[in-house]
C-alpha cells in the first residue's frame, strides 16, 4: 500500500533562510517547526526534507558538516517530540565547484530527482503527497508532479508572493503563515475530505502513460 508524504523544503520553511547554512551554529531553526513536524508524525504520514545544497559545489560546506547540520535539525526536532523519516539533499551546482559536483542534475529542485528517490525509497504515492515550500519554482515542481503545493511566507515566501501579480506564476494550492499553519491545514484537510478522486485519477493515469510510453520509448530503442 503506497504511503503519503508531506516533504519539506528546509532553508525558509524548517530553519531561518540565511544564505549558505556553513556550520550547525548557524542553524535558527523555528521555534515552531518541531511541532509542525510532531503533527505530521501523529498522523502516520511520512516527514520528509529535500534540499538543494549547492553550497557543497561551489566549496563552502563539506557533505561532512552537512551531515552536522542535519544532525543539529534533528537534534532539536527531536527535543520538540519531532523526527524526519528522511533528508534527500542535492550537493550539486551547473556551473560551480569541482568536477565531482559540478553537473547539470537530475536532483537540484526544480529537477525531480530526489522526489522520485524518496517516492522509491519509502513507497510514496506522490499524487496523494504535499510540497511545503518558500519558493515559486518549487511550487511548479510539485504541481508538475501532481502533489499538492503549499507556499509559506516564511523565508523568501512572502516575497515570493508579492511577484504574484506581475509574473506567471503558479498558483499553489495553498498559502499559509508558516509551516505549522500549513501543517495544520494539509493535516485536517486529509482527516475532513477525501481527496477529489476524479482529478487524482486523472493525475495518477497521466502519470502513469507518461512512465510507460518512456519505457516502450527505452524498450524501442533496444
Ligand atoms: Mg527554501
Ligand atoms: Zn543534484
Amino acid at each position: 500500500m503506497p504511503r503519503i508524504a508531506i516533504f519539506f523544503d528546509r532553508d525558509g520553511v524548517l530553519n531561518e533562510e540565511v544564505g549558505h547554512i556553513a556550520k550547525a551554529s548557524d542553524l535558527r531553526v523555528y521555534p515552531f517547526a518541531a511541532e509542525a513536524v510532531r503533527r505530521v508524525n501523529e498522523t502516520g504520514v511520512l516527514a520528509i526534507v529535500v534540499t538543494n545544497q549547492s553550497g557543497i559545489a561551489r566549496g563552502l560546506l563539506s557533505e561532512a558538516s552537512l551531515k552536522g547540520i542535519h544532525d543539529r535539525l534533528e537534534e532539536v526536532l527531536d527535543f520538540g517530540g519531532a523526527r524526519l523519516d528522511d533528508i534527500y539533499y542535492c550537493p550539486h551546482h551547473p556551473e560551480y565547484g569541482t568536477p565531482q559536483y559540478r553537473r547539470v542534475c537530475n536532483c537540484r529542485k526544480p529537477n525531480p530527482g530526489m522526489l522520485f528517490a524518496a517516492a522509491r525509497d519509502h513507497e510514496i504515492d506522490l499524487t496523494q503527497s504535499t510540497f511545503v515550500t518558500d519558493r515559486h519554482r518549487e511550487i511548479a515542481m510539485a504541481q508538475m508532479l501532481g502533489l499538492q503545493s503549499v507556499l509559506v511566507l516564511t523565508g523568501y515566501g512572502r516575497s515570493e508572493r508579492e511577484q504574484q501579480g506581475y509574473v506567471n506564476m503558479p498558483r499553489p494550492d495553498l498559502i499559509a503563515e508558516d509551516v505549522l499553519h500549513a501543517v495544520q491545514s494539509i493535516v485536517s484537510g486529509m482527516s475532513r475530505e477525501k481527496p477529489n478522486v476524479a482529478a487524482r485519477k486523472a493525475t495518477s493515469a497521466d502519470r502513469a502513460t507518461c512512465w510507460s510510453s518512456r519505457s516502450t520509448h527505452g524498450e524501442g530503442a533496444r
